[in-house]
């Protein structure tokens, strides 16, 4: 019988295109249906190693980002006679904006190049953005991590071969007992939302750790509710609770760690602390086998793990295991003292370490595969200890957060779960050697590139970026005695530092995609009016500020020259092997982005903008000698260039003829191939290079085949850490080397430079009162959205539009503070009003919200009356960007005194009730001015690219 069919989709109309997510940091493959030039929709790859077809909220609305009214649509420059952030502008041609940006640019590199501060919000493209700033020779270069999460990055550069964030995954397929430590539901959003499937699916037990129980820690099988900043004394009090019950893994701890090592015990002397080392700085152990001292990096040994001995020469030395014991033996780190500072009952405590000591011992699993360790032993398994952790942004945004990152290593150490089947995994190209062997530049000079990036790893108070007296020769202060491990600097320094000239002044600071005069900035209200700061003789402080960006953000209206990005799919992107790629535990992954649709505006890709300034400064690795281009564009430059020969920006596909993965002469062809690809390669590691990848001969001959590596030998994990020890030495007065001048320097290095991890209140706890400010206050970002860039969007801020104080029910019952009450919150910084919500969910001294919600009225194309503006807050307005004050000391940094990573979790708040009449939020924010030719502010909550298609009834 025939049947009459509807057509809801038109297919002949319908194109597909594969490209890679930009929503948010994950990175997913999408599958985009196209239909008359417009997306009709967005799927998830199936095919694609990270997302596996899974797509988010975010991932879909990826279709109303393309046609929000909020969208750059010209070049901009303030309107002459205009005063900086009134939000005046006047369209400016391209050619004249570039013309007159090389200009300022060239005459400031002729000059002194570190006048111009070059710092990124979304750092997705950091290989390009660090050569850039290196070629034009500038210090003042970084990306938004120090602001994110580098404690978490450097933690584990410091301690691991590779670290949590884009650099190490669980097993997830393996693993027995999930550990998650403060973990905002946002962050690894569908990988963790696939592995957490996966865990449930096998029947392993998932803990979380987390003062809010939203999210993830919503389906966990344990929630640990901790006071915020503990998290280092609740791993440490673990710790404690192994060791008194002799539950860690031996062989594990002598064969790939610093555990044997000899280190000095000399208090006073120049070398005390320092690890004992021959007469060519091989590490010292004891040997058991010949009851003799000897070379730990030899193969062939039996370490001994504890021990205290006397060198030839008369020092005293004890094993590093030996210091460990004794220190974490100590009553501090027991549970039932740790428990009243973390919150977290000393019967959990016990329970939940001897838990995973039974799952990593008793519970071992086996992978049958032949593989050789560095020593030349030959292996007929890989054993696994099936526990793995994974941890972000709540435990890293404290000022002790590089401490307690390094203490929750130290206890999957202590488990042996590190690289092996079931625990904690490096991602290609990562293991790396402890940390990585590059230092920052140190120098830069007129019309000169740097010899290196400006960011690296200090291990040694040498390779600091300071002048001869020891002064932050960068803006942001980073590697300087203030922030020695800032290895992604402090963004959140910088408008400070540079309108307080503080340590010099800057000409031109140039940001990409990061909403400073927002919420990517603590202390909100004070930066905004540092950005319109003058001197004495009217002119700005900063005299110019360039912004790029794809939307019509808040810090849009304070630039002076306005420079408007494509959309994610309207341009040329990598996600890149020398940057940070999209690999799994098993495989070496890279995908792309690619023009997808033509921009409708007059727009271009901050990346092609780069490559053209390098063109136009004439940069020596963009142009040949005689001064031509070397690179016809962006895309051209991706696939020519080579940091050594055969490497460039992506991995696969390479090869005259496309022929060779990983390593090749470049492909004219390469992107044609990923396009064909669906936007992504992929690698699978052979089995016998998957695990032990620190200790594994055949993989670190892989690994420096293919450029990861320098040379093919061990990484070991350094649990006790050496350049620490120097740093502190430093802090002491019995450094032979550069040593602080300023007494809080000198005390800040001696107190937390220690070499092995430990716990301290955070510094902002330290300074305010306890009794004045009983709540802890944190915010984190919702599942739905990622940054205020997803607060726009017509489809998602339909799910969340405006935000309230989580606080947990008993506690406000008891202070009688009704649901749905107005409330004052006051920080040591500032205030605002907000309406709670009383919930279970919540420790019970902390208060939290939604991120980044709350929006100048008139910004993001959004209606000037619309819930954002009107009924939303943000915390950052209570966060100081510095320490409280002390008497008879220079202002520091809201950072932590190791990397410089942003505090912005040590808020600690009082509220009150609001006074009767008291209602709405505060502060609102003035009205920003529409942009010229900016289509109306609408409400358009759907979007179609036919007239939908209805059944008639
Ligand atoms: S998790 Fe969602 S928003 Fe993030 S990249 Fe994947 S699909 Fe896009």
């Amino acid at each position: 019988m025939a049947q009459n069919t509807v057509q809801f989709e038109d297919h002949d109309q319908q194109s597909i295109q594969y490209t890679t997510c930009y929503m948010c940091a994950c990175r997913c493959g999408i599958k985009v249906t196209l239909e008359n030039q417009n997306i009709r929709f967005i799927e998830g790859n199936r095919h694609h190693p990270t997302n596996q077809g899974v797509l988010c909220a975010k991932g879909s609305a990826g279709i109303m980002k393309q046609n929000s009214p909020a969208k750059l649509r010209q070049p901009l420059m303030r309107k002459p006679g205009t005063e900086r952030g009134s939000g005046a502008f006047v369209p400016i041609s391209w050619e004249a904006a570039l013309d007159q940006l090389t200009n300022r640019l060239a005459h400031i590199r002729a000059t002194d190049p570190d006048k111009l501060a070059f710092f990124t919000g979304r750092d997705q493209m950091q290989a390009l953005t660090g050569l850039w700033a290196q070629q034009f020779g500038t210090l003042n270069w970084s990306a938004h991590g120090g602001f994110c999460s580098v404690n978490m990055a450097a933690g584990g550069n410091y301690m691991l071969p590779f670290s949590f964030w884009e650099f190490g995954n669980p097993d997830w397929d393996r693993t027995k007992y999930f550990m998650l430590w403060g973990v905002a539901e946002d962050h690894a959003s569908n990988p963790i939302k696939i592995a957490l499937e996966k865990l449930k699916r096998h029947g392993a037990k998932f803990v979380a750790i987390n003062p809010a129980r939203t999210g993830y820690q919503a389906i966990a099988d344990e929630w640990v509710p901790i006071r915020p900043g503990t998290d280092g004394l609740l791993a440490l009090s673990m710790i404690h609770v192994l060791l008194r019950q002799e539950l860690f893994d031996w062989d594990f701890l002598t064969r790939y760690t610093n555990a044997p090592f000899l280190v000095i015990q000399a208090p006073g002397a120049r070398d005390d602390g320092l690890i004992w080392r021959n007469d060519t700085g091989q590490p010292m152990i004891w040997d058991m086998r010949t009851e003799d001292f000897t070379d730990g990096m030899k193969g062939g040994t039996l370490p001994a793990l504890l021990g205290e001995f006397t060198t030839p020469d008369g020092r005293k030395v004890k094993s590093v295991m030996s210091l460990m014991v004794e220190k974490y033996l100590a009553e501090e780190f027991s549970p039932e003292v740790a428990s009243e500072k973390t919150g977290v009952p000393a019967t959990t405590i016990e329970r939940l370490a001897l838990e995973m000591a039974q799952v990593a011992f008793q519970e071992t699993i086996e992978v049958a595969c032949e593989w050789t360790d560095w020593t030349g032993r030959r292996h007929d398994k890989f054993i696994g200890r099936p526990v793995s952790m994974y941890a972000m942004r709540g435990v890293s945004a404290h000022s002790n957060g590089f401490q307690s990152a390094r203490a929750i290593h130290l206890l999957q150490v202590l488990l042996g779960t590190i690289d092996c089947p079931g625990g904690f995994c490096a991602k290609p190209p990562y293991p790396k050697p402890v940390p990585p062997p590059n230092a920052p530049a140190q120098h830069s000079a007129p019309n000169t590139s740097l010899k290196s990036s400006s960011l690296g790893f200090p291990t040694a108070p040498e390779d600091l970026v300071v002048d001869a007296e020891g002064k932050p020769k960068r803006i942001d202060k980073a590697f300087s005695w203030e922030a020695p491990l800032a290895i992604q600097g402090l963004l959140h320094m910088v408008i400070t530092n540079a309108t307080n000239y503080d340590p010099y002044r800057i000409d031109t600071l140039m940001l990409f995609m990061t909403n400073m005069a927002w919420n990517s900035s603590m202390n909100t209200k004070t930066i905004r009016n540092r950005l319109r700061a003058k001197d004495e003789l009217g002119d700005y402080k900063i005299p110019f500020i360039v912004v790029s960006d794809a939307f019509h953000s808040e810090m849009v209206n304070f630039a002076d020259l306005v420079l408007p990005d494509t959309t994610y799919l309207e341009r040329h992107d990598t996600l890149s092997m020398l940057d940070r790629p999209i690999s799994e535990i098993d495989a070496v992954c890279d995908s792309i982005r690619h023009p997808i649709l033509p921009p409708n505006r007059d727009v271009r890709a901050w990346q092609e903008v780069l490559v053209d300034l390098a063109k136009r400064l004439k940069f020596p690795a963009f142009t040949h000698e005689n001064g031509t281009p070397r690179y016809r564009d962006y895309a051209d430059f991706i696939v020519r260039y080579e940091r050594d020969p055969g490497i460039g920006f992506l991995a696969g596909w390479r090869g005259k003829d496309g022929t060779k993965p990983l390593r090749g002469e470049p492909n004219p062809r390469q992107w044609d191939a990923y396009v064909a690809h669906q936007s992504f390669f992929q690698y699978h590691l052979p089995e016998n290079i998957r695990y032990y990848r620190f200790a594994n001969q055949e993989y670190l001959e892989f690994a420096v085949e293919v450029g990861y590596l320098s040379k093919a030998e061990p990484m070991m994990m350094e649990l006790y850490s050496e350049p620490l020890q120097r740093f502190r030495l430093a802090g002491m007065g019995l450094y032979d080397g550069p040593r602080p001048e300023d007494p809080a320097d000198r005390e800040r290095l001696t107190r937390y430079f220690d070499p092995l991890p430990f716990w301290y209140e955070p510094l902002e706890q330290q300074r305010v009162s306890e009794e004045d400010y009983p709540f802890f206050a944190i915010n984190q970002r919702p599942m739905m959205m990622y940054h205020s860039w997803d607060s726009q969007n017509a489809w998602l801020r339909q799910i969340i539009a405006q935000n309230v104080l989580y606080m947990n029910r008993r506690r406000g019952q008891h202070l009688g503070i009704e649901d749905k009450s107005w409330v004052w919150v006051e920080s040591h910084n500032g205030k605002i009003r907000v309406q709670v919500q009383l919930i279970e969910g919540c420790q019970e001294d902390t208060v939290w919200t939604w991120n980044a919600i709350g929006k100048q009225p008139g910004a993001w194309g959004l209606l000037p009356e619309a819930p954002e503006a009107t009924h939303a807050f943000l915390m950052n307005h209570l966060i100081s960007e510095l320490l409280p004050e002390m008497e008879g000391e220079r202002l520091f940094a809201n950072a932590d005194p190791m990397t410089g990573q942003a505090a912005w979790y040590d808020l600690r708040v009082k509220i009150y009730p609001a006074a009767p009449g008291e209602t709405g939020v505060w502060p609102i924010f003035p009205t920003i001015q529409p942009l010229p030719e900016a289509p109306e502010p609408t409400d358009i909550l759907r979007h179609h690219t036919h007239e939908p298609v209805n059944l008639k009834s």
